[in-house]
């Protein structure tokens, strides 16, 4: 305890309260997945997630990180010069002012995208971002977080985003898009994890069930072996 602990009458009401969010990292490059591959990107890369996916590939920002003013994060991302922006993790939406970060981001003219892991609630998400929403399957070891009442939120600009890591896997999220006629609702991805699932089998199960989603292969780790800051 120290002795200058302020009164109220001591803080004046007109102090603005500062907005910051803390970030494991910023930086540009193209985006690997989703609706927007390939095209220049700012990432802001928010620190924290409740989840532990056995096979999560960004487990450095599970913690540490900096505080940045979120003025100050628009600020840089604008410096990069790039259109698209994609806000991520972690899991970005553990941190409630991320919702700040989106708006500001969309005002001033970026077109936004939003990767979420699926367990936290998405219905206060800016209608411009153009939410990425993982639905997890068993291998992952976090189904039982699916936040299934997420699925009324979803935009036709949105995407529904399955990381498969067996053939169980697979037949689990193709009996998830059938059920909920998630097709219908937006764009659903099937992305194999590196190193679990054949990336040909993937794409001939898909084909092979007349599945109506859209395969994808991670591009960063095609160009840059998923090293950080790319
Ligand atoms: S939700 Fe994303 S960041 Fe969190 S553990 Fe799973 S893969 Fe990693």
């Amino acid at each position: 305890m120290n002795g200058n602990t302020a009164t109220p009458a001591d803080v004046s009401p007109a102090a603005p309260v500062r907005e910051r969010l803390r970030i494991t990292e910023i930086f540009h490059s193209v985006q690997g997945e989703a609706d927007a591959i390939g095209w220049p990107t700012v990432f802001v890369r928010l620190t924290g997630c409740p989840l532990r996916c056995v096979w999560c590939d960004t487990e450095y920002s599970f913690h540490g990180g900096q505080w940045h003013d979120i003025d100050a994060i628009v600020a840089e991302v604008a410096s990069h010069g790039a259109k698209h922006v994609c806000v991520t993790g972690g899991e970005p939406l553990s941190q409630k002012r991320c919702h700040i970060l989106l708006r500001k981001l969309c005002d001033a003219g970026h077109e936004v995208s939003l990767e979420t892991s699926g367990a936290l609630d998405v219905s206060q998400v800016d209608p411009r971002v153009r939410k990425v929403m993982d639905l997890k399957a068993p291998d992952s070891g976090e189904s039982a977080r699916n936040l299934w009442s997420n699925l009324d939120h979803l935009l036709p600009h949105d995407q529904v985003k399955f990381v498969i890591a067996s053939r169980g896997d697979f037949e689990w999220s193709r009996d998830v898009v059938r059920e909920h006629g998630l097709a219908e609702k937006s764009m659903v991805l099937f992305s194999p994890v590196w190193g679990k699932v054949e990336p040909r089998a993937l794409a001939e199960w898909i084909l092979a069930e007349r599945l109506p989603v859209r395969f994808q292969l991670q591009l960063h780790k095609l160009l840059w072996n998923d090293a950080q800051g790319h």
